[in-house]
């Protein structure tokens, strides 16, 4: 039975994470999808708002959970008994930082694997800063979100009735 985990923001899940989530899936009997609670200034959705959204959006995985952590990753992956941390790879730009995170999580621990996991190139450019910025000014995030965060988007920034 390995399990692995895959931890980020999620400020809100996206159609990139989908498909990181869905090729972990492919290779792992079960995947924890896990929302790191760091606090920071640019947060649009709260944990509890970030878990509902990736439940609804993981509805077709099966053998996929989600739950959320404090501190650091490899301790959350420890205590669920994960034997990697999964990370997506986006383009060059990702690489230096994933780099650095995996080296160093290898060196606290270092029966915890990292993978990286290439998404297709269609999401390449895709990140939730740009879909929160497009959603505040009510762009059209419907390519690059599942329906229900679509929704919730449009919850957070309402067009101002004229
Ligand atoms: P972001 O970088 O969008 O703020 P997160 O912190 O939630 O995202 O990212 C969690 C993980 O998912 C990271 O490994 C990140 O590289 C990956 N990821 C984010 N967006 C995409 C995407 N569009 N395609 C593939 N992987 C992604």
């Amino acid at each position: 039975m390995k399990k692995v985990i895959y931890p980020g923001t999620f400020d809100p899940v996206t159609n990139g994470h989908v498909d990181i989530v869905r090729r972990a899936v492919e290779l792992f009997d079960e995947v924890i999808v896990t929302v790191a609670k760091n606090p920071t200034k640019t947060e649009l959705f709260s944990v509890e708002e970030r878990i509902e959204m990736l439940k609804e959006s993981m509805k077709g995985f099966p053998t996929v959970k989600v739950d959320s952590f404090g501190g650091l990753v490899v301790d959350h992956a420890r205590q669920v008994g994960a034997v990697g941390i999964i990370r997506g790879l986006r383009a060059v730009s990702d690489f230096e930082y994933e780099f650095q995170m995996a080296l160093m999580n290898r060196k606290l621990a270092d029966d915890i694997a990292t993978i990286l996991l290439m998404p297709h190139a269609r999401y390449t450019y895709l990140n939730s800063t740009i879909v929160r910025n497009l959603a505040a000014f009510h762009g059209d995030v419907s390519g690059f979100v599942p329906p229900f965060v679509e929704k919730k988007l449009k919850e957070k920034f309402p067009k101002k009735s004229l």
